[in-house]
């Protein structure tokens, strides 16, 4: 999620102008007043729900409950939480029936749990991301029109002739885009290139592409790239991560969490501060037994449960995001003087990075799967530094162009000397690990060279 100016995005300029103004008078509310904004959100979201969603319809008669039962956050918790499996399986009946008045766009992810997951977003909530952002960006001075960078892989996979290369200028917007599919010493020298003749001012990506960038930029000794702010969204910011990609660029970062479902998000402030949006939706932290014996969270964990307060279209209540959050001890206002809530640290989806055997290192490799007709699901585990499989559950549609696309795709980032393994599986034997989240991506390589830190010790190999 993030604004991607799209034009189209630009033809609510008075609704976009609104909610920003209100926007920013909002980060400054007391926690009063964010809970009487919330009320009024909630009313006409749960009336929405109510009275054209024949899910929530149905579900309501069932609880005997009006929509009047449901007027602050904790009178949220009269409902039962919604499942992302329910979510498959209710899509037409989550849909509402008026859906038609509030522009509704398809959307769908694939990329956390790797099984696709469809819904609807609607003009309501567009204008809501955007102003989301764009207020974000602002707590870093951004000013729309600002020249900004964004490492982007699938702007560079959707057109195949587009896949090597290493970035792409739209004038227009000023957005210079660069390729995080490819990102390695070979090439660095070109990114480091781009920054210079365009001269982004700002910087977004996820978090491990934007590392990766920077590391190989450190490695290369590039020098002469100064940014006034960089974004980290979509994946778990590291610690070192932060040190390296802020002291190449010479400027701070701010984290920030969401989901495309948009029910939550998280965004950090110039103190440190990881803000939960109370304007955005309604997030409650459900709070998890404390585990016994050595955790790699702190003491107090949570999951977290949103509420959609701007997607009428297909208003999810109670959604289950399935991500985990650390809670924050330390109930005292923020230095940054804003009253939003806040989380100490976000345990979200942390996928694994793959690298090629000539070093070059693929963040996002997962989005392949989006790109062949009939995966219903897939992982891919790198064993070693030459080995990569590819696991794969099929539907109906799969056939043999599927899989040779599928391989052509793969081949085409990791490189020719990869060794590519191509398994079939059922949907049950995709999930017998036992662990609490799907992964996606999972490298080994990480395990087995535990005494050197990864990628450096890779970049080493490729030095020497
Ligand atoms: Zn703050």
């Amino acid at each position: 999620m993030s604004i991607d100016f799209k034009l189209r995005d630009f033809c609510y300029p008075v609704d976009l102008i609104r909610l920003r103004r209100q926007f920013d008078r909002s980060q400054w509310f007391s926690p009063e007043e964010f809970d009487v904004y919330q009320q009024q959100r909630l009313e006409q979201i749960v009336q929405q729900a109510y009275h054209h969603v024949p899910y929530y319809h149905d579900l309501f008669r069932d609880l005997s409950l009006r929509p009047e039962d449901i007027r602050t956050a904790n009178d949220l918790r009269k409902l039962p939480t919604l499942s992302k499996a329910t979510l498959r399986r209710e899509y037409s009946r989550l849909q509402a029936t008026n859906r038609g008045q509030f522009e509704p766009r398809l959307a769908s992810t694939s990329g956390s749990s790797g099984e696709p997951l469809r819904f609807l977003l609607d003009k309501p909530s567009r204008v809501l991301e955007f102003v989301y952002y764009w207020r974000h960006w602002s707590w870093l001075g951004y000013r729309l029109g600002d020249r900004f960078a964004e490492l982007s892989s699938n702007f560079f996979v959707t057109d195949a002739s587009r896949v090597n290369e290493i970035c792409h200028h739209q004038a227009l917007t000023g957005r210079l885009l660069l390729n995080s599919l490819s990102i390695g010493p070979h090439n660095i020298n070109q990114y480091a290139a781009a920054f210079l003749k365009y001269r982004p001012r700002f910087l977004k990506g996820i978090a491990s592409a934007l590392y990766h960038l920077s590391l190989f930029l450190q490695q290369a000794g590039a020098e002469g790239i100064a940014l006034k702010g960089i974004f980290s969204t979509g994946e778990m910011l590291l610690p070192h991560q932060r040190r390296v990609i802020e002291s190449v660029f010479n400027c701070q970062v701010l984290d920030s969490y969401g989901h495309m479902e948009r029910t939550v998000a998280v965004s950090e402030c110039r103190s440190g501060g990881l803000h939960i949006n109370p304007e955005y939706g309604v997030v409650q932290l459900e709070e998890l037994p404390t585990r016994d014996g050595p955790s790699d969270f702190g003491s107090r964990v949570a999951t977290v449960i949103g509420t959609s307060l701007h997607n009428f279209s297909m208003p999810l209540l109670r959604y289950e995001v399935g991500d985990v959050v650390e809670l924050a001890e330390n109930a005292s206002l923020c230095a940054c003087g804003r009253s939003m809530p806040r989380v100490s640290r976000i345990n979200g989806r942390q996928e694994d990075v793959i690298v090629a055997p000539d070093g070059s290192v693929i963040t996002t490799l997962f989005i392949v799967f989006d790109k062949v007709p009939g995966v219903a699901h897939g992982q891919i585990i790198q064993e070693d530094c030459n080995t990569l499989r590819l696991r794969v559950v099929r539907n109906s549609s799969y056939d043999s162009n599927s899989e040779a696309t599928l391989l052509r795709l793969v081949r085409r980032f990791v490189g020719p000397q990869m060794q590519i393994r191509l398994e079939y599986l059922r949907h049950d034997e995709m999930h017998t690990t036992g662990a609490a989240k799907f992964r996606t991506v999972i490298s080994r390589i990480k395990e087995t060279n535990k005494a050197t830190s990864f990628p450096e010790q890779l970049l080493a190999k490729v030095r020497n």
